[in-house]
């Protein structure tokens, strides 16, 4: 059984913050452990709250990030459940006190956290503690004056989801969708023609200047993809 996640190779470790900043919102990329995942904080700036995305393996450097900056985190978001993505999460709930949201279809693989990691061969960690709060396609969640509705988009793993702020033209994606690529479909719960069906029905139908952020790699445009995609053509 192989439990890893794409790996595009294409960032370099380390931080990009203020990645991009626009009407007080500040988005905040790390990329971190041994398959380049990224983690993101989205802070407004004004209310001085932020959520985190995905806290992977060897993220100190952003719950450091959140400290320095004094955040407060009202939520830890997981966009899918492979290890590379939940592996902090116990250490971020207490260090942060953050509400932990997973959408509904990926707990088995919450649960599962550390056979993951023994069958990719990393440390195995603290597992992840159940979830506060879990996801249903629409569901909406506030961060100060923000709002980030949930997409449901099945296929890389039972249970994805990508997160959408309209208001500031940005979506999370996961490992769904990578600039110029898409997920890999051939780990356990993973299906590619849902894949790309919840590609084509939940992403590609947003805007097309939101700014796509991925679970590994450069962000990307939903019209980039829609355009030029080979895996959406
Ligand atoms: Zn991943
Ligand atoms: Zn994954």
């Amino acid at each position: 059984m192989i439990l890893a996640c794409p790996n595009l190779l294409l960032c370099s470790q380390g931080t990009t913050d203020d990645a991009k900043k626009r009407d007080g919102v500040i988005v905040s990329k790390h990329v971190f452990g041994p398959v380049d995942t990224n983690g993101f904080i989205v802070g407004d700036v004004e209310s001085g709250r932020c959520l985190i995305i995905d806290p992977g393996i060897d993220s100190d450097e952003m719950l450091d990030t959140v400290r320095q900056r004094e955040w407060n985190v009202d939520w830890i978001l997981n966009t899918h459940g492979h290890w590379d993505h939940i592996y902090s999460n116990a250490q971020f709930i207490r260090e942060t006190g953050g509400v932990l949201a997973i959408h509904a279809g990926d707990i088995d693989l919450l649960e599962a956290l550390t056979d993951q990691c023994f069958w990719m061969g990393v440390d195995i960690g603290e597992p992840s503690p159940a979830p506060d709060r879990v996801l249903q396609d629409g569901d909406a969640l506030t961060v100060g004056a923000m709002e980030f509705s949930v997409l449901h988009i099945p296929g890389h793993s039972p249970g994805g989801a990508a997160f959408y702020c309209e208001g500031e033209g940005t979506v999370f994606v996961g490992d769904a969708l990578f600039a110029g690529s898409v997920g890999r479909s051939d780990l356990p719960g993973g299906n590619h023609a849902q894949l790309i069906a919840s590609i084509r029905t939940k992403l590609l139908t947003l805007p097309g200047d939101t700014t796509a952020y991925c679970g590994h790699g450069p962000e990307t445009t939903v019209e980039r993809e829609k355009s030029s995609n080979p895996f959406l053509k």
